[in-house]
């Protein structure tokens, strides 16, 4: 039985596992056409300042126009998309369209989000400055967002990454901060330029002290490490008062706006 056991390519017949395959790699292949028949678009959040009040930049949302025409948000194709070589296109066509609507805004910030893939990808990586540059686009005026996978994945590679990054010129934030494990002595260890707070961490600070507690203390030990503060999923004007008393920098949400298409998003910004 010991034999067995150490058998690590023995797995029983397992149907749910073909079908999944199955559906994965159905799924990809329509990303792929996708990509060739123009049916992803990017939508935009803005992000406020706090202090100011000042609409400041924004967030570039994945959203996908499938034949039907109907949305599909990116949490029902990223996560899959990520593990795969395709990352790569898409990430460029988000870039792509994030600097020209850099360049149509005068040159007001857009944050993209970059997949664990991306980070652990020099030849992305270390080209970014001249990809933006050949958009007409400076690396101050896009951000990056990462999440706390790729830290605790590699941290080393990610934090080459990261400075990578830096060197070139942009500003590297660490999205979702709270819902992963890296640690707080970790983080003093990475060249971020940034901090976004989980909107888990918002839904109750109107009422639990103990939310109150834990925001603060995530922001002050953001700011002891100087890093720039964004609070997500503001839903309410109590929430964005929370905050901004506590010293948050930016905040992104709801109460705001909602991420939208380039145009509505414009005129926002205008009418305001
Ligand atoms: P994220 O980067 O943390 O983006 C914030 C998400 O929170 C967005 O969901 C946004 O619509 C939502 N949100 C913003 N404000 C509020 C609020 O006040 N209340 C609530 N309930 N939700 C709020 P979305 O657009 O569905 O995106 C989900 C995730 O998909 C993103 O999380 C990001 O991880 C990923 N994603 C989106 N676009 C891209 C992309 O271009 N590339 C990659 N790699 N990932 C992307
Ligand atoms: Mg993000
Ligand atoms: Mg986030
Ligand atoms: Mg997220």
């Amino acid at each position: 039985s010991v034999a067995i056991e150490n058998n690590v390519s023995y797995r029983p017949y397992d149907p749910m596992f073909d079908q999944k395959t199955a559906e994965r790699v159905q799924l990809i292949a329509r990303v792929r056409d996708g990509l060739a028949h123009q049916e992803f678009q990017l939508f935009y959040q803005p992000k406020i300042c706090l202090r100011t009040g000042q609409h400041v930049g924004s967030e570039a949302l994945l959203r996908w126009f499938n034949h039907e025409n109907r949305m599909v948000m990116p949490g029902l194709f990223m996560p899959k998309v990520e593990s795969t070589t395709l990352i790569d296109p898409v990430t460029r066509f988000v870039i792509a369209r994030a600097c020209e609507t850099i360049r149509s805004q005068n040159l007001m910030p857009v944050s993209v989000n970059f997949a664990i893939n991306n980070l652990m990808n020099p030849s992305l990586i270390g080209d970014m400055e001249r990809i933006v540059r050949s958009y007409g686009v400076n690396p101050e005026s896009l951000e990056i967002e990462i999440t706390e996978g790729a830290l605790i994945q590699d941290p080393t590679h990610a934090k080459e990454a990261v400075k990578c990054l830096r060197d070139q010129g942009f500003k590297v934030s660490l999205d979702d901060f709270g819902t992963g494990y890296s640690s707080f002595q970790y983080l003093s260890h990475l060249p971020l330029s940034g901090l976004k707070i989980d909107r888990a961490f918002v839904t109750d600070l109107e009422v639990s002290a103990d939310a109150r507690t834990i925001m603060e203390s995530m922001i002050s030990m953001a700011r002891a490490l100087k890093l720039e503060v964004t609070v997500e999923g503001i839903e309410t004007l109590g929430q964005q008062e929370i905050v901004t008393d506590l010293g948050a920098d930016l905040a992104q949400g709801f109460y705001f706006s909602r991420p939208l298409p380039l145009q509505e998003y414009q005129h926002w910004a205008r009418d305001r």
